[in-house]
């Protein structure tokens, strides 16, 4: 593979963009990266420091998000993959990607990775990499995307109610598609993916269908 490939999966929270996503990045044996990872992990500093927006913005030059070897987020060299998942970072994490100052400092970082990469999140088609070769849009209803976030949850032992995780899904939902700066949009040559009724075996089958024909 000679020319750097790109490919960007956007969608709704909750939608399996990153079970998508990881699984197309190992059938191409190449990198992938979780952008809302990197939200999360600023929204957590902000949540451990107690820090008003305007604070947070202050400190940003010195705030170091990175992924270590094993692909896991960390925060100022510190793995926080676990703390990031935690409802009370998903509660937040919204009004934080909200800040044009976080924005443009997770961008320009995320185009800085400098080898092939499928990467998921928001605004990854539209502004991260619009020259991407394949641009997946994924989207299924909130009550599905809530009960797969739910179950999830409850693996891990977080006490959480389905009414819960459900009305966190609507909210993000709202303000991912309604802030100022990059909001959630369709990319004009994304393909549209609705994955409520297709197992991961029929997504990854379609994907790397959709790759062929565009790559
Ligand atoms: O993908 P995930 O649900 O973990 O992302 C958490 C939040 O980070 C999203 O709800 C969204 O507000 C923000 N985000 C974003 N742009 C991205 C990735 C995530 O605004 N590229």
């Amino acid at each position: 593979m000679s020319e750097r490939v790109q490919i960007a999966i956007d969608g709704h929270s909750s939608t399996g963009k990153s079970t998508l996503a990881k699984a197309l990045a190992k059938y191409l044996n190449i990198l992938y990266l979780d952008s809302g990872a990197m939200y999360r992990a600023v929204a957590l500093y902000q949540m451990e420091h107690n820090l008003s927006d305007q604070d947070l913005i202050n400190r940003l030059e010195q705030l170091e998000v990175s992924f270590n070897a094993k692909n896991e987020i960390c925060l100022n060299g510190k793995m926080v993959e676990n703390e990031i998942r935690k409802m009370e970072v998903s509660n937040r994490v919204s009004g934080v990607a909200q800040i044009p100052e976080v924005r443009k400092k997770l961008v320009e970082l995320q185009q800085k990775v400098p080898q092939s990469v499928v990467m998921d999140g928001r605004d990854i088609g539209t502004v991260v990499f619009p020259k991407a070769q394949l641009k997946l849009f994924m989207t299924a209803s909130p009550e599905i995307r809530a009960e797969r976030r739910y179950n999830e949850l409850r693996s891990k032992g977080e006490e959480v109610s389905l009414k819960e995780v459900l009305e966190n899904i609507k909210t993000r939902d709202f303000q991912d598609e309604n802030r100022t700066t990059d909001p959630l949009r369709v990319a004009e040559d994304a393909v549209y993916f609705d994955n409520s009724d297709l197992s991961l075996d029929e997504q990854l089958h379609k994907a790397i269908q959709l790759y062929h024909e565009r790559a």
